[in-house]
């Protein structure tokens, strides 16, 4: 699985990175980015709770 920010509606609060600081950081434009290119399968939880947690639900994930 792959992880995706529609970074045009990302606020840039930070609770994803908070979240799952593997998956997910904060670029110097104080959007979030995506660091990883596959989303390692432990992580995969921590992801799901981020994109339920993201106020802006800009973060999606998407088959390989
Ligand atoms: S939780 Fe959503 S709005 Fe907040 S930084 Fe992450 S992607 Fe952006």
């Amino acid at each position: 699985m792959k992880a995706k920010i529609e970074k045009s509606g990302c606020i840039g609060c930070g609770l994803c990175t908070d979240i799952c600081p593997v998956v997910f950081s904060m670029s110097k434009n104080a959007y979030a980015k995506v660091n990883v290119d596959i989303i390692p399968t432990d992580e995969l939880d921590a992801v799901n709770e981020a994109i339920e947690s993201c106020p802006a639900s800009v973060i999606t994930v998407e088959e390989e």
